[in-house]
């Protein structure tokens, strides 16, 4: 019926039932996308202004923030602002989205993509920023998934998580990184079951991500990295088509991410051995 919530194993049915592509689905849609000053978040900001979304993109430099919406603006967004700051602090978090509430009165979508700064090698026993990557991985998320709730629920709207597949399988030398991936998969996990118990028709996609070629990830691995990365652009369209369509996972790129965690619970210690095969260890430069 059309009260029951649009959740759980209904998410697909209603996907498939819906004629709108999620280019159309998205004009006029008021969307936050954090982390968009570089990377995924910025190919996703300018995704959503072809579309003739509403954006509010946050990160930590003013600089790079205003060119990317300015650029939003003349692909034809349906408005573009920029908060910057640190997603350190849970005040921040929760005062961009206080921002949309005051701008727009509502929020339809809700895109969490940022991280912090991390390094690429063996740890370094270093606990302190193990903490502060986990208030900008993972505290961060669900200030902002909280202080959205209201507005979200209101729109029947949808967050979207942009994990990793060193969110699901772990792999050498991203110890602190892929802790806070793991968190966001039992947070964001089971606060959907809690949605579903509860009919709160608000969706949860969480998005496995293979190597994409970012300069941050292109300049921290590709000397260890044997594989080549997968497109950015391509990678923030499908972010955005699978959250529009209220899935419930992403796998890109799906040629390498799925086979792994279908490997994962069938061969565990076959894929470890795969994983370390597929890095040039010798490479790795202890500090
Ligand atoms: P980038 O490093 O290109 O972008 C990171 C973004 O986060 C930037 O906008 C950066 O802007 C912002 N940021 C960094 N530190 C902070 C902070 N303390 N507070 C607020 N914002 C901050 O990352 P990618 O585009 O490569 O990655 C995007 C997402 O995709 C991440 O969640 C990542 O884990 C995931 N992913 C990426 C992969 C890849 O190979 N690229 C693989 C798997 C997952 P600024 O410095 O201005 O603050």
């Amino acid at each position: 019926s059309e009260e029951e919530p649009c959740t759980g194993v209904r998410y697909r049915l209603c996907a498939a039932l819906s004629s709108a592509s999620p280019p159309e689905m998205l004009r006029g849609k008021r969307v936050i996308v954090t982390g968009a000053s570089s990377g995924i978040g910025e190919q996703m900001a300018y995704h959503l202004a072809r579309m003739g979304a509403h954006v509010l993109l946050t990160a930590r430099t003013e600089a790079k923030l205003q060119k990317v919406v300015e650029k939003c603006l003349d692909l034809g967004a349906a408005s573009a602002r920029y908060v910057s700051g640190s997603m350190e602090s849970t005040a921040f978090a929760e005062e961009v989205v206080k921002e949309a509430e005051n701008i727009w009165g509502g929020l339809d979508m809700l895109i969490l993509n940022h991280i912090g700064r991390s390094y690429f090698n063996f740890f370094n026993g270093d606990v302190d920023h193990v903490r502060k990557l986990m208030e900008t991985n993972f505290l961060s998320y669900l200030a902002m998934t909280t202080s959205a709730l209201p507005m979200l629920k209101e729109s029947e709207g949808n967050i979207v998580v942009v994990s990793s597949i060193s969110g699901k399988v772990a792999s050498p030398f991203v110890a602190p990184y892929s802790a806070t991936k793991f968190a966001l998969e039992g947070f964001f996990s089971s606060l959907r079951h809690e949605f579903i118990i509860e009919k709160v028709n608000v969706s949860i996609t969480l998005c496995i991500l293979g190597y994409i070629n970012t300069e941050n990830a292109v300049r921290a691995v590709s000397h260890i990295i044997k594989k080549a990365p997968a497109p950015k652009e391509e990678c923030a369209m499908e972010i955005i088509r699978s959250g529009a369509l209220r899935q419930r996972e992403l796998h890109y790129p799906a040629s390498t991410v799925t086979p792994t965690l279908l490997l994962r619970d069938l061969a565990p210690e076959f894929l470890d051995g795969l994983v370390r095969n597929n890095m040039r260890v010798e490479n790795i430069k202890r500090p």
